[in-house]
This record gives C-alpha cells, structure tokens and sequence, in this order.
C-alpha cells in the first residue's frame, strides 16, 4: 500500500472553468494528481467518514492486521483515457481496505477480467495498489467517494460527493465513452454531463444493460454491476460484460 496522504478537511468545489479548458498531458496530470489528493483528503460527510473508519477497525477475520485505507477513495487511469468507468461507490472491505477503486474485491476481480481481456488493463487482477496494475485509455472512478453503509449513500452525500465526478470529467478531457456500472452510476453520469453543460434529455434517458445513449461529445453506455449479488446470480455474465465494453472500444476509437 502507498504512503498515507495526509488528511484534513475538505469539501468540493464548484467545477472551475479553468478545469473545462482543454489541457495539454502535463497540465491534465498534473491537475487528476491534485484532484485525487483533494478527494483522498475530503472528510465531508461525517456519516461516511464515520463508517469507513469504524469498518477499517473492526474487519473481518481474513483482513484481521491490515491497515486500512479508511478514506475517500479517488478515480484512478490513463489520463488521456477515452473511456470512463463509472461505478458507485468503493466496497467497505475492497476499495476502502486496499485505497484503489475495485481493488481488493470480487466486484474488482470480474471487472478488471473484462478490461484486461478488452486491452484496457494491464493485468486482470487487481489486488493492491502497489500491484503493478495500469489502465490504458480508461479511468476508473466512482460516483461517491467514500464506502457508505449498505452501499447505499444519503441523498446529500450524493449531491456532496457529484462536483467531484464532474471536475474529474471536465479534466479528462478525451473522453468520449463513459461506462456506467450499474443504475446509481447511470443517473450520476447524466448529472455530471449535465453539469458541463450538455442538455440531458427530460424524462432521462433509462438504464438496463447494453442501454446506450448519446449526450453531445460522450456516449453513454449501462452494464449491471459487476456485484456478488449479479455475478454468481448470472444476471451479468463475462460475455455480457464483454460485450458492453467491446462496444465502448468501439465507439471510443478503438
Ligand atoms: S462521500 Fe465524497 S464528499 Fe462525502 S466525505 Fe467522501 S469524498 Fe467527501
């Protein structure tokens, strides 16, 4: 696990226009690392900050001596990614024990199968963050940022949580495929690119899987979540997922 970044309090802000401007490789890298500091630190929600540090002190038994990240838990990629995966919020035992979305989890282990398998990852398994893992022409990100209690966050830690998103949406500036995992990831990609500006449709556009939907310069695709409850269930299979994917390849330019 990397060094601890320190923490203190922090809440976001509004998308700044200089974040919408088109940067060049540095300046947008230079930028995702600062907004990734900023998030990591965010203590904004005291119910979520609450639950993600009472989870790292009471873990279950085959996590039992770990250090846990216990804090907001920032997107991570290729910053001149094409495609964005979009997910709801980091697992209690996954992303919140190991500080990398999808890292550490069964959720992690079938999602990055797929990306590997589409060219996306480097690797198809993602268990720490000092293991090596990159993405190429993806980032990974979750519409909140800290491990709510049943994976489900409060309306305003929701509405607290989205500038995030949005500011890391403006910033990525080459992205033009977002990958929605689930219903909760659709609806906050539609407020996100809503936010930059781009009409969104009234009523909005419905999730299911395989649903797909352009919105100006970003097409929007839906996959279920690559959760437990859809993965051993078979209601997402490999192919599917497969097949969501191929297709944001596809649009994304290959
Ligand atoms: S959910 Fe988002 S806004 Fe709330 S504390 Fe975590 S990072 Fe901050």
């Amino acid at each position: 696990m990397s060094a601890r970044r320190p923490q203190h309090g922090s809440r976001p802000t509004s998308i700044a226009a200089s974040a919408v401007a088109r940067a060049s490789a540095a300046p947008r890298a230079a930028a995702l690392t600062a907004l990734t500091a900023e998030i990591a630190a965010c203590r904004a929600c005291p119910r979520l900050v609450a639950w993600r540090e009472s989870v790292a002190a009471d873990p279950p038994r085959r996590f039992a001596g770990q250090r846990y990240w216990a804090r907001a838990v920032p997107g991570f990629g290729d910053p001149a990614a094409r495609i964005l995966l979009l997910g709801l919020a980091p697992a209690a035992h996954g992303g919140n024990r190991t500080g990398r979305v999808f890292t550490g989890d069964r959720s992690g282990d079938f999602l990055f199968a797929a990306l590997h398998r589409a060219g996306l990852a480097s690797q198809a398994t993602s268990l720490a963050v000092d293991d090596g893992l990159e993405l190429r022409g993806a980032y990974l990100a979750a519409a909140v940022r800290c491990a709510p209690p049943g994976n489900a966050p409060l309306p305003d830690e929701r509405d607290r949580c989205a500038p995030f998103l949005g500011r890391e949406l403006a910033l990525l500036d080459e992205v033009r495929v977002i990958v929605a995992l689930g219903a909760y990831a659709w609806a906050a990609g539609l407020r996100a690119i809503s936010v930059l500006g781009i009409a969104v449709p009234r009523p909005a556009p419905r999730f299911g899987h395989g649903a797909e939907v352009r919105l100006g310069r970003y097409a929007m695709l839906g996959t279920f979540h690559p959760s437990q409850q859809n993965t051993f269930t078979g209601r997402l299979t490999p192919v599917m997922l497969d097949d969501v994917v191929g297709r944001a390849v596809t649009l994304a330019g290959g």
